[in-house]
């Protein structure tokens, strides 16, 4: 009898103790999970003539970072640097007025481009790079062009004239391409394929001006991005942009390259229609797209374009977000964003968005 009475009790306490097991199991792996993330590897260099940093979370991840700093390299030396080497880039520059052989990548990349500059009507075009090279704004020869030389380097300046084949690409003879407003966000797409590839959990790739988040954030919460303050120092923010996973982030600002004569500042990004620096009233603009390429060319056009102007371009691409800071510290985010950004820089008040 007395076995049989205990019996039940004992199987009860089995089970208690097995639930209370697994119960501080449970709760141990998510306290694992949510105070010790494993750390990113971590690797930083220059490629594409700018700052590279990159943080990858997962399996091999010493080894993926290693991998994207030479794959960005790689990108640069064969396809994208314009003026120097060999690249396809530099020998459709070098051969203007004959088709060139190059790559499935430059070839395709390139009819991005084109098509690109058709959207953004020209405020964004590839071939600005006589009007880049007679400014050098930020190089040994910078300087204010008189107003013949601009007209003759702007008349240079057409994607229409840009033959895009599938294996080779043809320019018009005194024309010149440059790839400097997209190459870095173009990157940012070819690291996302290497980063599957390499089975990695997450990653964050930043490419001078341009950001790739991968995958989401392990510590669980969203991506916070910091935006630099386009009157600040290098490392002050204008605020934050908190983000979900698999996106994009490019910035443009006028503070990037720039000098100054009488009061007027020039800066690296020019206007295509005017053949001198963009003056639209906007210092910094940063978009936000799933694609790198999207957001690079975006940034650098919308800033081309102007805060008003923008707005029907960013329309037109698919789910194109943007930060926008005018000349009188005005600050503007596309509706997208707008629960996304918090402003943390003093002197900049927020615009009301149209
Ligand atoms: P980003 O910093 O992405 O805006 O790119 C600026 C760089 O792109 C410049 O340094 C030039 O090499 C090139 N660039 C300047 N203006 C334009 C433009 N309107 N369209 C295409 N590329 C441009
Ligand atoms: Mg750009």
């Amino acid at each position: 009898m007395t076995h049989t009475r205990n019996h039940p009790r004992w199987g009860a306490i089995v089970s208690a103790v097995i639930a209370a097991v697994c119960t501080a199991l449970v709760a141990g792996l998510l306290i694992y999970d949510a105070v010790c993330v494993r750390a990113p590897a971590v690797q930083s260099g220059t490629a594409m003539g700018t700052v590279v940093t990159a943080k990858v979370w997962g399996p091999s991840g010493d080894q993926t970072a290693r991998a994207v700093l030479d794959r960005l390299a790689a990108l640069d030396k064969n396809c994208l640097s314009a003026y120097e080497g060999d690249s396809d880039i530099a020998r459709i520059n070098q051969n203007a007025g004959s088709s060139v052989k190059v790559s499935s990548y430059t070839a395709e990349l390139l009819s991005h481009l084109i098509q690109a500059a058709s959207q953004t009507d020209g405020a964004f075009d590839p071939t600005v790079g006589a009007l880049v090279q007679l400014w050098d704004i930020g190089g040994p020869d910078e300087r204010i062009p008189s107003a013949s030389e601009i007209d003759g380097a702007r008349g240079s300046v057409d994607w229409r004239q840009v033959q895009v084949h599938s294996d080779s690409v043809q320019i018009r003879k005194g024309q010149s391409l440059d790839t400097g407003a997209a190459g870095k966000g173009a990157a940012c797409d070819e690291i996302r394929e290497l980063l599957q590839t390499q089975n990695a959990e997450s990653a964050v790739i930043s490419v001078g001006g341009s950001i790739l988040l991968y995958g989401k954030n392990p510590e669980g919460d969203p991506w916070s991005v910091g935006i630099r303050d386009p009157r600040g120092e290098s490392s002050d923010r204008l605020g934050t942009l908190e983000l979900g996973a698999d996106l994009c982030i490019s910035t443009s600002g006028d503070y990037e390259r720039y000098f100054e004569r009488d009061g007027i500042r020039y800066c690296h990004i020019l206007d295509p229609r005017t053949g001198c620096p963009a003056r639209s009233g906007l210092i910094s603009v940063t978009v936000v797209s799933s694609s790198g390429v999207i957001s690079d060319v975006l940034s650098t056009a919308c800033f081309v374009l102007g805060y008003e102007r923008s707005l029907p371009v960013l329309e037109s691409f698919d789910n194109a977000q943007a930060v926008f800071v005018t000349d009188s510290r005005e600050v503007y985010v596309t509706p997208g964003l707008a629960d996304h950004f918090t402003l943390a820089a003093a002197g900049y008040t927020m615009g009301a968005s149209s």
